[in-house]
């Protein structure tokens, strides 16, 4: 055998590495996974039933795996974003989407904008335990009444004094029965909204319209604080690990000291938390739809049909073929843009191109392995049709395809 024989013969089972991941960030994959396999995993179905304890958020604030990505002054790690992108990918291992979607709101939704917008003291005062897992985050900014529509919600905050008076509803929020404290989206401005004007250097350009969301404020609030009622446990599709909660906030009174970030300037500051939401999210939807993938491949070489087994139907290796080339396709896609997140750049209109198209890959391929699985598909015991069921948020939650849709096409001018 000549030496180019040997040199370019494919080696399909070699370890393949992303050149964003370093050894490091390997051997953190690896002990991450241990732990999620070990610790976690055997509970999947019980949590189903009862939503996963909060002693899993003590237990990873022990192991450090909370703050990875967060500097070292506050109890993290001091890794850098792709070490939060390693333990986004390693959870799905956990087969809980709502364990990994209740993790994610912790470490890649409510911390960051504290991080970000905060005060010296806020950062004490909850990033701190929220690294340690002792003190359990949730984010609100969906209402009944406004959702895909931010600048439509209506939980007003009015200045009184030395304090801001809270009244409002939010829905749909992860954690919200566990958390001890939330980032809630509120108007300080009644006029708040989405406004459209012209500078007088677009005078030359009639349509040149600018839109300005000014008039909306972050606060913290710890739930404890009278007036936040968790009203109602609501009962969802998939992801049942997790709770979610409708809340009332009636005359909450909190100090100025609670507002997150510049009075006026929330609706600026929670887009940029949403970025960074979508694109955690999505590195989650491309592990999650490469394991129900590799969970499927192993069936489909062990059930017969006809004599064979069921991959060797050239129409099943078609549909490993195809699910495979949207997964590596979704996982470039999401790598290279969290290459840019993390370099520094603000890639919005990457971010939600990587959102939509992950969680329209993951959804698709869970949909396959039920359709390769057969019966036993659709069969609990098989947690394919529970993939699908905790994937088929993806493509509404933290903004639906059609948003990110018009997010990409806004970004072209149109
Ligand atoms: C399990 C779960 C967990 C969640 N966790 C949280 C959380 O922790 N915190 C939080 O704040 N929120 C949370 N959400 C809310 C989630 O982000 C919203 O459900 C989502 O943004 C969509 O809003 P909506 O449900 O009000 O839908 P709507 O905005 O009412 O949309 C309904 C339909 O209209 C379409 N639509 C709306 N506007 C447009 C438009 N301009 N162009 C085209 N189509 C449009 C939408 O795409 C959708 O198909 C959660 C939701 C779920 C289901």
């Amino acid at each position: 055998m000549s030496a180019a024989d040997a040199v370019l013969k494919p080696d399909f089972a070699a370890r393949r590495k992303h050149f964003i991941f370093t050894d490091e960030h390997e051997a953190l994959r690896e002990s991450i996974r241990a732990f999620v396999i070990n610790e976690l995993a055997p509970h999947a179905e019980e949590w189903e039933e009862t939503t996963f304890p909060d002693w899993v958020f003590k237990r990873m604030g022990d192991l450090g795996f909370l703050g990875l990505d967060k500097p070292e002054a506050y109890g993290g790690q001091g890794g850098d974003y792709y070490s939060s992108l390693v333990l986004a990918e390693e959870i799905v291992h956990a087969r809980s989407g709502g364990l990994a979607m209740g993790l994610a709101v912790q470490t890649d939704m409510a911390m960051p904008p504290i991080l970000a917008f905060g005060t010296e003291e806020q950062k004490r005062e909850w990033v701190v335990p929220a690294i340690a897992g002792d003190a359990i985050l949730c984010l609100g900014i969906t209402e009944p009444d406004a959702g895909s529509d931010v600048a439509g919600i209506k939980t007003r905050a009015v200045r009184d004094g030395d304090e801001y008076v809270i009244n409002g509803s939010k829905t749909y929020i992860t954690n919200g029965h566990r958390a001890h404290a939330i980032i809630l989206v509120t108007k300080t401005d009644p006029d708040a909204g989405r406004r459209t004007t012209r500078t007088a250097s677009d005078q030359a350009r009639p349509d040149a319209e600018r839109s300005s969301y000014e008039g909306f404020t972050l606060f913290l609030v710890p739930m404890d604080t009278p007036g936040v009622v968790r009203e109602k446990k609501l009962e969802k599709l998939g992801m049942h690990a997790s709770d979610t909660a409708l809340l009332a906030f009636q005359d909450v009174r909190v100090p100025a000291s609670a507002v997150l970030g510049q009075v006026g300037k929330g609706f600026y500051h929670i887009m940029w938390e949403l970025q960074g939401e979508r694109l955690i999210g999505a590195a989650g939807c491309v592990a999650g739809a490469q394991r129900v993938f590799d969970q499927t491949l192993q069936y489909a070489t062990e059930r017969t049909a006809f004599g064979r087994q069921i991959g060797k139907f050239q129409v099943t290796r078609h549909k490993f073929a195809e699910m495979a080339t949207k997964i590596e396709a979704a996982r470039q896609l999401v790598y290279t843009t969290a290459w840019r997140f993390a370099e520094g750049h603000y890639p919005v209109r990457e971010i939600s191109m990587a959102k939509l198209y992950a969680a329209r890959v993951a959804v698709e391929v869970a949909d396959e392995c039920i359709q390769i699985h057969g019966g036993a598909g659709y069969m609990k015991e098989y947690g394919i049709e529970r993939v699908w069921r905790d994937m088929r948020l993806n493509r509404i939650g933290a903004g639906t395809d059609e948003i990110m849709l018009d997010v990409i096409g806004r970004s072209y001018g149109l």
